[in-house]
């Protein structure tokens, strides 16, 4: 149970200097059991009481990171149940497995694969993570072999899935620099699987029967020193995990159960790789900071990863592209101007309709805090002056030779102050991006 604001500020050294921040011992007290600073933000803590607080200080869900460099991914440090609250910080890792069964050609076959599970989407690239190695041969050789190979030819962090403690020591002597999720450490095999994560400097899963199993699991590896864990309760049917899953963080946000307060990893299974791409969008949703799928395909990846961005997009900050002049396509000084928001999605909604139309032009994106062409002008954020102040201070009108741009029809109720604060002729457009591609065509292509 972690600590209320009066039991910290009981601790506290009541100078309410205010060094902290906040104005007087108290507020830091309550401020620091809400999770919103940290204990370090006051100097003059004693060394007695930073052992005291030290529950009430700890993120409530360890940050645990998985892989080196590039292929790193961090799991965990979320502080809120629900995104409204704040924001969600770490994305679920998705994780592909590849099974050390397979030949050297099929399993070249499914590293291409793999490889080339990657989207571009509204600016941003959406890929996998992981890649989660199972050891289905049962043989050490094998899985070191492929362990080794996986690492070779993808740059994606790995887990490694072996309960032997002697298999999974021979995949670490080929990948251990690569700092591996181990999967798993379990009632029978975690002190070998916990000394070889410390030795090693590799984040461990804790494989446990159930809630209350997986708690007592936790506690006794917590015991022999080690904390780097991320952990699965060891039920595969879909309620049961999302069950777990929810009760996992609610314990660890709500109550600050510490054996609870680390990241999970999740197994999507199901009779086909549809209702596994199905069952990861729901461990997704709800809690899972690692999700493991046979699934590769990229209708089936895709939709995935969508689901993610939407769920690990904060809620309170919309995705924006920078305020400036773009181009689309080898632009010249006749090339038609567009002006739209720089909210992301409006502005690539309107660049991948620009080059569809096959016709070069520039493209002005407005300042509007990442808000949509109606929601900005409602708000006065994409009024005539506003969008003339923009044209004559960003440049356009020196690449260019003609002085026309295109407005969405949407808008097209500023046209005429757009006019008079610009000196440029106003052609209202389409309402929709859609439209972009016939009207570029009939009124720009040569
Ligand atoms: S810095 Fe420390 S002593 Fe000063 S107000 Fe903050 S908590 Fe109190």
């Amino acid at each position: 149970m972690g600590l209320t604001g009066l039991d910290i500020y009981k601790q506290l050294p009541k100078k309410n200097c205010g060094e902290c921040g906040p104005p007087t011992c108290l507020a830091f007290a309550m401020a620091l059991a809400s999770g919103k600073t940290e204990l370090s933000a006051c100097p003059y803590v004693s060394e007695e009481a930073k052992e005291a607080l030290e529950s009430a200080s700890a993120p409530p869900i360890k940050l645990v990171k998985v892989g080196t460099g590039d292929r790193e991914i961090q799991l965990g440090d979320e502080q809120v149940l629900f995104r409204h609250e704040k924001t969600f910080y770490h994305p679920t890792g998705v994780a592909i497995s590849v099974s050390d069964a397979l030949d050297e050609d099929e399993l070249q076959a499914r590293l291409d694969t793999i490889n080339g599970l990657v989207f571009d989407r509204v600016g941003q690239q959406y890929r996998v993570d992981l890649v989660a190695i199972t050891n289905e041969s049962g043989d050490a050789a094998n899985f070191a072999r492929t362990a080794r190979t996986v690492a070779g030819k993808t740059n994606l962090a790995l887990v490694l899935v072996a309960l032997d403690p002697v298999v999974m020591r021979a995949a670490l002597s080929e990948v251990a620099d690569q700092k591996p999720l181990l999967y798993a450490a379990n009632n029978d095999n975690y002190e070998e699987m916990t000394q070889l994560a410390s030795e090693n400097g590799c984040p461990l899963a804790v494989l446990g029967d159930g809630l209350d199993g997986l708690a007592e699991l936790v506690q006794k590896i917590v015991d022999l020193g080690y904390k780097e864990l991320v952990l699965d309760t060891g039920n595969r049917e879909i309620s049961r995990v999302l069950a777990d899953l929810t009760q996992i963080r609610r314990l660890a946000i709500k109550k600050r159960f510490r054996p609870f307060g680390y990241p999970t990893i999740a197994f999507a299974q199901g009779e086909n790789t549809r209702d596994e791409t199905i069952q990861a969008a729901a461990f997704v949703a709800k809690y899972a900071s690692v999700v493991v799928t046979s699934a590769s395909g990229k209708h089936e990846i895709m939709p995935l990863l969508t689901v993610r961005a939407n769920i690990f997009t904060d809620p309170q900050k919309p995705i924006q592209v920078e305020p400036k002049v773009y181009q689309v396509g080898e632009v010249a000084p006749d090339s038609p101007v567009y002006v739209t928001t720089n909210f992301s999605l409006t502005y690539f909604s309107v660049e991948g309709e620009v080059e569809a139309s096959k016709v070069p032009s520039y493209i002005l994106a407005i300042d509007t805090d990442g808000t949509s062409v109606l929601t900005a002008w409602a708000a006065g954020k994409f009024s005539g002056e506003i969008v003339g102040e923009f044209v004559k201070s960003c440049g356009i009108e020196e690449k260019v030779n003609h002085r026309e741009i295109v407005i969405p029809g949407h808008v097209a109720v500023i046209s005429g102050k757009l006019e008079e604060a610009s000196g440029w002729k106003v052609i209202v457009g389409p309402r929709e991006a859609a439209g972009i591609p016939s009207f570029a065509r009939s009124r720009f292509a040569s």
